[in-house]
């Protein structure tokens, strides 16, 4: 093992989970074993909530310039360990150096929001008659939970842990369980960036911890990220039980590419969408619709492709299960007669032969009806389905369950707004393969890629994560000179 156990952090301790079922953390890499951790119970949950709600209590009562005081040096201390978290996230979640890094700098940027909230959590007030006056405050929820997926170990924690205390709440953060070590690191340092004991705890566990979670009384929000099948049991059991819920799912995102497009711009950028993270981001260009003859930017994307090198610049998918389902996937749309051009099945890497590894695959020809191109794949895997006309290649993106991420490549303005204002996706990109919004705009897709309304980041965490209370005044305009004379 090179990591000590895995425990949760409660009230500013780390402590082990009290359920007899341990639970083994598998690096990508190589497949060795990384760490353990034991599962948590209910009683570890009550715990767990107690001490959170005695601790946002007094929270709520120091002012939000104060509260973002901890997040500067939070910043600090991110920054002063970057190498150390990038290595973290190598070894836990196998993706390239490249990519661990550019998440603690996504961590970072999450972390600058959060202190200027003190500039954006202003209320409103205003004379709406004559001597009565309307103001709106917003007020923290109390305990809150988010419960996040494996494929971003520090950075989708960093889209709610740090908003959420910034805004005077309590957080319980329930980390992938395949991988679990970055959210320690993050607990380390922000009890030495000076957070109280209690605001921030981590509970470690599987299905039932997220059951308990859904079910406890005193947690008032739940945010969740991961699959559509997870997301909508989530979204459903908490708002069943009458917890404010955002829930985010997976994805099937399409680029549209128009023959006008920039050749090496479109390459580039395809290519790196499609083999980012090796395929494992919900904003991942998973089919590529080309509308017309855009042969030779395929040609050049097929080049791009070939330049890939699986260990250096492509990292490992998560698990041998995820490994065995992308290829089945591979070898499905080849006995549909889709043509594989560039074939990532049965990769090994010198030296990590135990690794979980698919090289960058491109299928030409696939049709809108194969799983390939309808169904997420979560791998280095880009479906081109090929199209006539804009229209057509609309219907497709439109027809699709999943609203993440729609991009279109194009020089043209007037067919990049047009295929902008169609798409049926909360997050579009022109000349972009990974649209993402920064701050202050908010991450969130629709349709099966989001329950819940708002976005998770940005100006729509605010919402989320607080509540708004308005005060009506009325003042008798005489009483004070009556007093006076
Ligand atoms: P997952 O749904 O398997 O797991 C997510 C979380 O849910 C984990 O903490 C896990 O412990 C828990 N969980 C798993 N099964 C559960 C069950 N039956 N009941 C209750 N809880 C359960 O997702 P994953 O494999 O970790 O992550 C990959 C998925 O996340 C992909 O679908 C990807 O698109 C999605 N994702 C979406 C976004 C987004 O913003 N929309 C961002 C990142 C990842």
């Amino acid at each position: 093992m090179i990591f000590n156990e895995v425990k949760n952090f409660i009230n500013g301790e780390f402590k082990s989970g009290s359920s007899s079922k341990t639970h083994t953390v598998i690096s990508p890499l190589d497949g060795g074993e990384l760490t353990t951790f034991k599962e948590s119970t209910i009683d570890d949950l009550n715990e767990i909530v107690n001490f959170a709600q005695k601790a946002q209590k007094a929270w709520q009562k120091v002012t939000i310039k104060e509260r973002a005081q901890v997040f500067y040096k939070y910043k600090q201390l991110l920054e002063k360990n970057s190498a150390e978290l990038t290595e973290i996230i190598y070894l836990e979640n196998g993706k390239i150096h490249g990519e661990a890094k550019a998440e603690i700098d996504k961590a970072i940027e999450l972390t600058e929001f959060a202190c200027s909230l003190p500039q954006f959590v202003n209320g409103e007030n205003m004379e709406v008659s004559k001597g009565v006056y309307c103001s709106s405050t917003k007020h923290p929820l109390g305990v809150v939970a988010s419960i996040v997926p494996f494929n971003f170990p520090s950075m989708v924690p960093h889209w709610t842990v740090v908003n959420a205390i910034a805004l005077g709440n309590a957080m319980i953060l329930k980390p992938s369980e395949s991988v679990p070590i970055s959210s320690q690191y993050i607990a380390k340092l922000l009890k030495e960036a000076g957070l109280p004991d209690g605001l921030f705890n981590i509970i470690n566990g599987t299905q039932s911890t997220v059951e308990n979670l859904c079910d406890h009384p005193d947690i008032k929000a739940i945010t969740f990220v991961g699959s559509t099948k997870v997301a909508k049991i989530v979204y459903q059991r908490a708002s069943q039980n009458l917890k404010q819920v955002l829930a985010l799912g997976g994805a099937k995102n399409h680029i549209i590419l128009l023959p006008d497009a920039h050749p090496d711009m479109a390459s580039s950028n395809i290519v790196a969408s499609m083999s980012g993270c090796a395929g494992q981001r919900c904003m991942a260009a998973a089919t590529l619709i080309a509308v017309g003859n855009c042969d030779a930017i395929l040609d050049k994307l097929i080049g791009d492709a070939l330049k890939i090198k699986c260990g250096t610049t492509l990292g490992a998918v998560i698990s041998k299960a995820a490994k065995e389902r992308i290829e089945t996937y591979i070898t499905e749309a080849e006995q549909q007669g889709a043509k594989i051009i560039l074939d990532g099945r049965n990769t090994t890497v010198p030296g990590k032969e135990n690794g979980f590894y698919v090289g960058p695959t491109i299928i030409d020809y696939a049709t809108a009806d194969m799983r390939v191109a309808k169904e997420e794949i979560f791998g280095p895997v880009l479906a081109i389905v090929r199209v006539k006309t804009i229209d057509e290649a609309l219907a497709i993106e439109n027809a699709n369950p999943y609203g993440n991420a729609c991009s279109v490549f194009t020089q043209s303005g007037g067919l990049a707004n047009y295929v902008s204002e169609n798409a049926s996706a909360g997050m579009c990109g022109v000349n972009i393969g990974v649209p993402v919004p920064r701050e202050p705009f908010g991450f969130g897709g629709w349709n099966e890629s989001r329950f819940g309304s708002g976005d998770i980041t940005g100006k729509s965490s605010i919402v989320f994560f607080t509540k708004e209370k308005k005060t009506t005044t009325k003042w008798n305009p005489e009483a004070g000179t009556n007093w006076m004379s």
